[in-house]
Parts: C-alpha cells; sequence; structure tokens
C-alpha cells in the first residue's frame, strides 16, 4: 500500500432545513471538515436567506452540480447522537413526515442562537422562615413595588413572573432581584417542586413483585415493554422512582412521559425529592430560554433523568436505559397537527433502538396495549389493590330519566341525591371534584318556533354560550357574537339554551352553595401560564373545597382528602361518532372515579346519565377494567378495528364543497388502485372507506371529507402510501384543496 496524501474528496452533507421536505446537498468547506458530523447543527444559505439545519449524513460530492457551502457550526459536538437520530429517521418514514420536521420536533426553538446570560427563574416565594408582615415594616418608603410584592406574597404564597403585567415586568424584576439580593425571597423556575413528595414508603407485595421484573431487564439492558396495570392509587409512581434510581445507578439515562404540562410540577417535584437536580423538564411551555437551557442540561449527562411532555420521547438523554409512560392511555400523546406521531408508540421504538426497558402504566389501558399484553408482546404487571389498604370508592349511579328533575335536565342539572351528597361532604370536612366534559354556560341555544339551533358561519357545530363574557362562541374557530334576544332566523323571541357545560354549574354551585369555597379548571380558567398548576395547588393545599371543571380535573392527579367525585354527566362522550367513543367513556369515569378516597377520607363515587344501562358506564361504575376489555374487543372484532385492523385517515379540506368532494373521490381512486391491487389476502383485505364528510364538516370555513382505511396489521401500508404522497408532494390534491395523512389516528373526529 503507498500512502498517498493528495488533496481529499470534496465532501459533501445532506442537510434537513424545516420547512424544506427533502433532505438538501451542501459542500463541507474544507475549514468545518472535522466539526460536520451526522447529527450537528449548521448554518445553511436557502434560497436568499440563511436557515438552521441538521446534518443528517455525509458523502462524497458527484460533481454534477455546483454545491453551496456550509456557512458555520453551531455547536462543536452533534446535537444528536446516532440514536435518536435513527429514532427520527424511523419516525418519518413511519408517519411520512419530512424528516426536516421531526427534527424541528426534537431541538428546542432558538437552540442555533440561545439568548445570552442566565435563564430567569419565574416563581418568588418568602424565603423561609420570614413573616412577609414583619418584612414589610422594613420596607423603605422609597420602595413602594417591594412592599407592593410582599403584600401579594404574603397573601398567595408565591408569585409568577408570567402573570405580571408586560409593562410592568421591568420594574417587578428590579424589585425582586433587590429582596433577592437581601434574603428576603428565593427565587424558582415554574416547573420545580410545588406540591411536596412523601419519603421512603413500604412497598406492597404487589409493587414488589412488579419492581422485580422491572429491574430484572434493567439489568439484563435488554429491551422489553411492561405494562403497569395498576388500579388508581395503587402505587404507580413509587415503582417508576425506584426502577428509575437503577437505571441511573447503572449510569443510564431515564425519560418520563406525562400526558399534560399540568402533571409536570407535581411529578417533577417527587423526583425532585429524590434526585435532585438530576431532574430536567422538558416541555413545550417552558419559556424559550429555560427549555434550550434544560435540553443542554440534559443533552451534556448533567440532567440524566427528564420529564416531559410528549415531545420529550425525543429528550436528547446519552444513553437512556428506562422510559416510562404514565397514563399511557391518554389521547394527549397524539401530537393531531404537523407530524401526527404517538409519542407512547416512539417510546417503545426507541427502547428498542436502545435496549432500554420501556413501561407503560395506567389504570385503563389502551385496548391496544391490554391486547399487546395479552398476546405475550408486553409483559403485565398488576396492581389490584390500592396502596395502605385503602378501598376503590363505592360508585352511585342516578338515572337522569327516574331522577325527579321535572321534565327539563337543563333546568336541574344537580340532581337532589348529588346535592346532598356535596352538602354532606362539605359538612365532614371533604373535598369535593365536581366533573362535567364542556365547558360554557349551555350547550347550545335553540329557537323554539322555527327549531334552528344558532351555528358558527364557518363551522358545522352550534355556538355555545358563555354567559360571563357574554358571547355565543365557536370552540373550534373562535367566531363569537353578543346572544341575540330574536332567533335570528325567524325573530321569535322564544330563543332557549339546552344543555350544560361547566360555567352554568359555577353558577348553581354560588346558588345552592353559598358558602362553599371552589375554583373552576377547563379551558376558559386556564388559558394563563401556569394557571391550571395554581388551581391545582389551591385545591391541594387546602382552603378550597371543591374543585369543578372538564377533563382537566380527571387527569392523575394525587390530591389528599378528596371523599367525593361527582359526575355531572357521564354520556357526553359517549355520543360521539367515533369507534373509541365507549373507551374514552369508560376511561374517563374511572379516571375521575379514581381520584376519589386517596387519603384518610374514604372516598364516594356519584355518576348522573341518561344511559345507565350502556356497558361503558355500567362497568366504569363497577370499576371492572377485565370485562369492559373483553366487551368492547368483541364490538372492535366485529367492525374490524383496532386492534383487529390499523387504521390511516385522510383528511381532505378546502373552500369550495364541491372540489373537495370531487378531489376525495379521485384521491380515493389513487389509493384503490395501489392498496387493493388484488395483492392481499381473501378476508384480510385492505379497505378504502369513503369519501364521506368528516365528522365535523365543515371547520373555519373549510369543507372537510374524510377516507379512512382500515388494513390488517401485518400489512406494511407506508410504502404503497409513500409512492401516493410522490404524486402530491405539498399534500395539494387541486387548487385550493389540501389534505392531511393521519397514521394510526387516535381521534376519527
Ligand atoms: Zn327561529
Ligand atoms: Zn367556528
Amino acid at each position: 500500500m503507498v500512502n498517498q496524501s493528495p488533496k481529499p474528496e470534496p465532501l459533501t452533507a445532506r442537510v434537513a432545513v424545516h420547512p424544506i421536505h427533502d433532505l438538501l446537498e451542501y459542500l463541507v468547506p474544507e475549514n468545518l471538515r472535522e466539526k460536520v458530523q451526522p447529527g450537528t447543527l449548521v448554518r445553511v444559505p436557502l434560497g436568499k436567506r440563511e436557515n438552521p439545519g441538521l446534518v443528517i449524513e455525509l458523502g462524497a460530492a458527484s460533481g454534477r452540480k455546483e454545491l453551496r457551502p456550509i456557512l458555520e457550526v453551531f455547536r462543536e459536538d452533534p446535537v444528536i447522537n446516532s440514536e435518536l437520530l435513527e429514532l427520527l429517521r424511523w419516525a418519518a418514514g413511519y408517519y411520512l413526515a419530512p424528516l426536516s420536521s421531526l427534527v424541528e420536533l426534537a431541538l428546542p426553538p432558538g437552540l442555533e442562537n440561545p439568548p445570552p446570560g442566565e435563564p430567569r427563574t419565574h416563581l418568588f416565594r418568602i424565603a423561609e422562615g420570614l413573616d412577609p408582615d414583619k418584612l414589610l415594616a422594613q420596607v423603605q418608603p422609597s420602595a413602594p413595588v417591594q412592599a407592593e410584592i410582599l403584600q401579594q406574597l404574603a397573601s398567595s404564597r408565591e408569585l409568577s413572573l408570567s402573570d405580571l403585567p408586560p409593562e410592568r415586568r421591568t420594574q417587578y424584576l428590579r424589585a425582586l432581584r433587590e429582596m433577592k439580593r437581601k434574603g428576603w425571597v428565593r427565587g424558582f423556575y415554574r416547573e420545580e417542586e410545588l406540591l411536596a413528595g412523601a419519603g421512603v414508603k413500604e412497598l406492597t407485595s404487589d409493587q414488589e413483585k412488579a419492581l422485580a421484573a422491572i429491574e430484572a431487564g434493567l439489568r439484563a439492558g435488554i429491551f422489553e415493554t411492561h405494562l403497569l396495570f395498576g388500579v388508581t392509587a395503587s402505587g404507580k409512581t413509587e415503582i417508576y422512582l425506584r426502577a428509575a434510581a437503577r437505571a441511573l445507578d447503572a449510569q443510564k439515562g431515564v425519560i418520563i412521559l406525562v400526558p399534560e404540562i399540568a402533571l409536570v410540577p407535581q411529578i417533577a417535584g417527587r423526583f425532585r425529592a429524590s434526585f435532585g437536580a438530576k431532574v430536567g423538564v422538558l416541555h413545550s411551555g417552558l419559556p424559550r430560554r429555560e427549555r434550550i437551557d434544560s435540553w443542554v442540561r440534559i443533552q451534556t449527562g448533567q440532567a440524566p433523568l427528564v420529564i416531559g411532555t410528549r415531545s420529550a420521547v425525543f429528550a436528547p438523554l446519552p444513553a437512556p436505559g428506562l422510559i416510562v409512560v404514565d397514563e399511557e392511555y391518554d389521547e394527549a400523546y397524539k401530537q393531531e397537527e404537523g407530524v401526527r406521531y404517538n409519542a407512547r408508540d416512539l417510546a417503545i421504538v426507541r427502547g428498542k433502538l436502545t435496549g432500554a426497558t420501556v413501561i407503560l402504566g395506567s389504570a385503563t389501558p389502551a385496548l391496544e396495549s391490554f391486547a399487546n399484553a395479552a398476546a405475550g408482546k408486553y409483559h403485565l404487571l398488576t396492581l389490584p389493590s390500592r396502596v395502605d389498604g385503602r378501598t376503590l370508592p363505592p360508585v352511585t349511579v342516578v338515572d337522569l330519566r327516574a331522577a325527579n328533575l321535572g321534565s327539563d335536565w337543563t333546568k336541574n342539572p344537580l340532581s337532589p341525591f348529588l346535592k346532598e351528597r356535596i352538602a354532606a361532604h362539605q359538612k365532614e370536612g371533604g373535598k369535593v371534584i365536581l366533573f362535567l366534559n364542556r365547558r360554557g354556560y349551555s350547550n347550545s341555544v335553540l329557537c323554539q318556533d322555527c327549531g334552528q339551533a344558532i351555528r358558527c358561519p364557518n363551522c358545522s357545530v352550534s355556538l355555545i354560550l358563555h354567559k360571563a363574557r357574554k358571547i355565543l362562541l365557536c370552540h373550534y374557530c373562535g367566531f363569537s357574537i353578543p346572544p341575540p334576544d330574536v332567533c335570528p332566523a325567524c325573530n321569535s323571541h322564544r330563543v332557549r339554551m339546552f344543555g350544560v357545560g361547566t360555567e352554568r354549574i359555577e353558577e348553581e354551585m354560588t346558588r345552592d352553595f353559598p358558602g362553599l369555597s371552589f375554583r373552576r379548571l377547563d379551558r376558559d380558567t386556564a388559558h394563563r401560564i401556569g394557571a391550571p398548576a395554581r388551581i391545582l395547588r389551591d385545591f391541594a393545599a387546602g382552603g378550597v373545597e371543591m374543585l369543578m371543571g372538564t377533563k382537566m380535573v380527571t387527569k392523575g392527579h394525587d390530591f389528599p382528602g378528596v371523599s367525593l367525585v361527582g359526575v355531572v354527566l357521564a354520556d357526553l362522550s359517549l355520543d360521539l361518532p367515533d369507534f373509541r367513543a365507549a373507551e374514552r367513556t369508560f376511561e374517563l369515569l374511572a379516571q375521575v372515579a379514581g381520584r376519589a378516597g386517596r387519603g384518610e377520607h374514604p372516598g364516594e363515587v356519584v355518576v348522573q346519565t341518561f344511559l345507565p344501562d350502556h356497558y361503558a358506564i355500567d362497568l366504569a361504575r363497577a370499576q371492572d377494567y377485565p370485562a369492559f376489555y373483553r366487551a368492547e374487543l368483541e364490538s372492535r372484532k366485529k367492525f374490524f378495528y383496532p386492534p383487529f385492523s390499523r387504521l390511516v385517515q385522510f383528511l381532505v379540506s378546502g373552500v369550495n364543497a364541491q372540489k373537495v368532494e370531487e378531489s376525495s373521490e379521485r384521491l380515493k381512486e389513487e389509493l384503490e388502485g395501489k392498496l387493493t391491487g388484488g395483492t392481499t389476502k381473501p378476508g384480510k383485505a385492505v379497505q378504502v372507506l369513503g369519501p364521506a364528510p368528516a365528522a365535523y364538516a365543515k371547520i373555519r370555513g373549510r369543507h372537510r371529507f374524510q377516507i379512512l382505511i382500515k388494513y390488517p396489521p401485518d400489512f406494511r401500508i407506508q410504502a404503497p402510501l409513500a409512492k401516493i404522497l410522490e404524486l402530491h408532494p405539498h399534500r395539494q390534491l387541486a387548487a385550493g384543496v389540501t389534505f392531511s395523512v393521519d397514521i394510526d389516528p387516535q381521534s376519527l373526529l
């Protein structure tokens, strides 16, 4: 071998640049050769602009065309390691999405150019042991803002910068900095511990068994998925904590996913109590600077334990060894726009790619997950009883047809029985959760003469009355009008409200329980950053006797002292035209019921319904998941729905209804041509259904048609679908008509 050292071959890099669909090729200049690797963050020219991009792979220049050079490398080392890059490529292929969009999900915005300086703390409290009133006496008259802050801290315990009017932020910050210097206040990040975690607990024998099985897999360092099926309050978090400790001992990283940002503070608090600064938090609600800071701490190994929402499945941990998906059934793990990925499913893929242990935890597993456990694909771990010998709360069903409510439930949404129970629990000092999965005041406004509901002009839905804001509001596009006195169609004065929302229940409570202190939690009260965490904290800390609201009150919160859970109307989610309606209803009821009886108070649940005999409601009352699973599985089998099939949903939309329909027809023909061309076995055929108007046939002025593909689980659908997508690179079918593709849709609405 002769060692020649001529001029090296020109090197090129294929780079993912958002929002460009395909990878772009650039020349790697001589001086950047050492630095440019797969996973490196770079600056590249794009037309007349310069964009950040991620290097995906390197190659030799073909020399066929002039290439423009990479301009700059942003960080010394690759920001995405090869393992994570492989996950992104896998997801791009599976969800038929551009790789650049997945890169966009995995990197915090602004990483290439983070704002200088330290990240800001966002919550302030009085330093421990100090009395705000005494401090108030020491404030100089020349410092009125400090006095103002102390007064606020005296009444609310803490102050969040995001709650301040923007025009006063600077003023407040200056005062807070001074007070911090004097040792009067302490600053925290928003996501920091807010509800104190408990100390070390004895494990039950069921917990011991589950943990032993998980540890065996962790020690072996092989990929394994455990379905941790534990009733509410059975101590799943304790198992996560111990498994995380084992993984960290073995120098492995840990990812804990929760479905909602509002759940992060509570669980992060419990993990911080054990692992301190090793905990990093990652979700889209973090201010930009904090998010980058947290991401870098995770990427550099300073924070090997990540807690976050769905996008944290892409956390840049050097070596993940344990991935936990808590409340794995939750549909919030599915992103419903952009890349329609499911973080639960990607957690399993990531586990497989890295040889990590995956735990899916739930009291009400997704039907598909339980079926996978039944088929032996997942390892089933069961926690059949609550910790500390507590029992599941008894559930009383109030049949609204029989209850003495007069003819119109809208007039009396709370049955005498439920009211009597609320009063009884209030008297005994118990806490109450009241759940209704609909916000606003009423469900619809209807004319009794012409029968017309007042509808949104842009969407095929009724407008919802929001009484406090004095508007009728569309929950899809935000269109609103003042509530009319007369029917817009026939001028009749007999316009009436039907149905009930959380705002209405709030009014009922204020009228019938004047002494009761309560908070309402729904999208209307939660729109301010940090507000849900504050509402939940007030309820957990005492003082507030009742928490009332939508689905946000049902999620995995652990409130000791809740003795009564009331469900105002259990039927709402059953009416939805979706094959998962029964499953969602069962989950909601079982989850909300599970909030009761977590402390010393024995719990009780009251469920109001017009459909007491429906199996989802009846089995939720009995809290019998296995029976529900069996009943629901039968129905899925009959209609060839998951887990017996897999689904892909195409949603075609545009302003012109006729063009949308015609384009949908053509798309269907293309799909049938590619998918059902005689290649599948009889009885296991791919079905292309539709096009049909979507459940919401019009939203934001765009008409929507749906095509649903059902196919056998062993059929590889991505390759043929990718061929069709190549024909429509911009997901466009005609002028003004576009479509989206949803692999494994969670909701068909
Ligand atoms: Zn009318
Ligand atoms: Zn609308």
